[in-house]
């Protein structure tokens, strides 16, 4: 909902805080940078993409949302999963950006794509319907 605490808003709210993303240090962080303009997180998408057997480019926030949305409506078990996987996505670059600007956190793909997977493993065990479209998903 545009509500996240992005340095262009706590600049606004007259917060100073240095404005280049935490990511790629090569533009200032926006929503629209931080998801998925820059480079590293659309990476990050991108290879969870491909994880799933999916090949498309990535487009902006919104245009993002509406193709999650178009999955989730689905009511298919790949939906389910692709509408977890991208929760699981937004929720950890936010972690992660936070605790790179304020804890002085590094930042690691191959972390990150772990833990995602590692996530929806567990999550599948405890959902029949989700086996089958699992099995396929091995290391991201
Ligand atoms: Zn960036």
């Amino acid at each position: 909902m545009g509500r996240l605490a992005t340095v262009d808003r706590l600049l606004k709210f007259g917060i100073q805080v240095p404005p280049s993303c935490v990511f790629c240090d090569s533009a200032d962080e926006t929503l629209d940078h931080l998801l998925f303009n820059c480079t590293i997180t659309r990476a990050l998408w991108t290879r969870l993409l491909n994880w799933l057997g999916i090949q498309r480019t990535i487009g902006t926030w919104q245009e993002e949302v509406n193709w999650v949305c178009t999955w989730a409506k689905r009511r298919t078990e790949k939906g389910a999963i692709i509408s977890v996987i991208f929760a699981m996505l937004v929720a950890t670059i936010w972690r992660e950006r936070n605790l790179l600007r304020f804890h002085n956190g590094y930042f690691q793909v191959d972390r990150i794509c772990r833990e995602i997977a590692i996530h929806i493993h567990i999550k599948g065990q405890h959902n029949r319907k989700w086996q089958q479209e699992l099995l396929v998903l091995t290391n991201p």
